[in-house]
């Protein structure tokens, strides 16, 4: 089998990175949706770094632009200086993807990971309003830096840090009680009730289909309930769009079909198209609270992956099939996985939306089985939810239809062989 053969695997156990453990390959290059490790075995990635790789690996127009930049002598200085590929940035952002949509945010560039993003959030959140507790849900995920953790509903998590992060209240998200309960009538009663021991807090933060917890897509009812009860409480709602963001789910942002209009919108993971570590904070402009330098940090805005945004903002915009590429394609998705689902005596369960696709394994133990079988047959994916139970599918947007097919199939008989 591909994983018995594996030279580098003894070197690779000293690495405390526990992916070595679960992928014991050294990769070397990649394109499109396709790794290569260090001999040549080929393997379809249906992970693209969590949701990084919107557009797959080493696109050419992204590997142009910063090859370019680099041979130019662009500026790779860090701080928050004032540069051309900072500025082409938020013109094509302002431009393409504000405007367009009728959306009026300032930027705040963060350090480089998603967490940056949330922690800066969070602290915003606190000096505009004045407020500590900050609301959070079961099974949301925001990050391990300890404001973050503080908001991420998974133990396992948590207990990395010893003693348990505070300042969030959890609230249960959508069908935490099955589809027939609307949880968002629970938060509307202990936002008000004065015995609940919940003090209004300064924000909401949420993902609208949690990447981390299982794949859990929150309805549009849902969503606009939560929206109107932030509006009446004063309470800021950011939206965590970080993995589920940039196109993912077929719109730019994802709660966009749900019709609302966060306060704070967080972005990263795709944001830089190609892998670059870039991260923003999307606020409404009566939000810009901050003295210049009050939030700062070394790696703000990134000018490399600033430039290669750029081109993934272009790629967007011009590729106008983009959007209904990604229904399409989630549409294949959804009816392959009930496929298979069904084939096994309805064990399994499929939940999603756009190219953000769950097969619910019932147990972390049976989902470990099926991403080993899958990867000893040439695919790469991982589990989420809380127990590990989800096996999450996570192509590149651009994925062809024959390699999205191949991948499906390796899946769909490691599913059968783990039976
Ligand atoms: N928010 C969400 C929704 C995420 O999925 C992640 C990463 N999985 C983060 C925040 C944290 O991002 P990072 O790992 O880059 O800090």
């Amino acid at each position: 089998s591909r994983i018995n053969s594996l030279s580098a695997f003894e070197t690779l156990e000293s690495n405390v990175r526990s992916y070595s453990r679960f992928f014991p390959v050294v990769f070397k290059r990649a394109v499109g949706a396709v790794l290569e490790d260090e001999i040549g075995r080929e393997f379809i990635d249906f992970l693209s770094g969590a949701a990084v790789l919107n557009y797959g690996h080493n696109d050419p127009d992204f590997l142009n632009d910063a090859i370019l930049y680099l041979q130019k002598n662009g500026l790779i200085h860090a701080l928050d200086m004032a540069t051309s590929a900072k500025r082409d940035f938020m013109e094509h952002f302002a431009a393409t993807i504000l405007r367009p949509r009728g959306l009026t945010y300032k930027f705040q560039f963060c350090g480089p990971t998603g967490a940056n993003a949330v922690e800066a959030a969070l602290k915003l959140a606190r000096k505009a309003t004045g407020r500590h507790s900050i609301i959070s849900f079961t099974n949301g995920y925001h990050g391990v830096s300890l404001g973050a953790l503080a908001v991420t509903g998974n133990r396992y998590y948590r207990d990395a840090a010893g003693l348990p992060p505070t300042g969030a209240v959890f609230m249960p998200y959508d069908r935490y009680w099955g589809a027939a309960n609307d949880t968002s009538k629970y938060m509307a009663k202990v936002l008000v009730d004065p015995s609940s021991g919940v003090d209004l807090p300064a924000a909401v933060i949420l993902e609208t289909i949690q990447g981390e917890g299982g794949i859990n897509p929150a309805s549009k009812e849902w969503l606009q309930s939560l929206e109107r009860l932030c509006r009446k409480h004063d309470i800021l709602l950011i939206v965590d769009d970080i993995q589920a963001g940039c196109g993912r789910t077929g719109n730019f942002f994802s709660f966009e079909f749900a019709d609302i209009s966060p306060d704070i919108v967080l972005l990263s993971k795709s944001l830089s198209g190609c892998g670059l570590p870039l991260s923003l904070v999307l606020l409404k402009p009566d939000l810009d609270v901050w003295q210049p330098g009050e939030h700062s940090g070394t790696f703000r805005g990134n000018n490399l992956a600033l430039v290669t945004a750029t081109a993934a903002l272009r790629k967007y915009w011009t590729n106008e099939k983009l959007s209904a590429r990604v229904v399409e394609t989630g549409r294949l998705m959804n009816e392959r996985l009930r496929e298979v689902a069904q084939n096994n005596r309805g064990r399994f369960s499929v939940r999603g939306r756009g190219m953000m696709w769950g097969l619910d394994c019932g147990t972390g133990g049976m989902a470990e089985n099926i991403v080993h079988k899958a990867f000893e047959d040439g695919l790469v994916i991982e589990r989420c939810g809380a127990e590990g139970q989800v096996i999450k599918l996570l192509p590149p947007l651009t994925v062809d239809e024959q390699t999205l097919q191949r991948g499906l199939d390796i899946l769909d008989k490691a599913v059968q062989a783990s039976g």
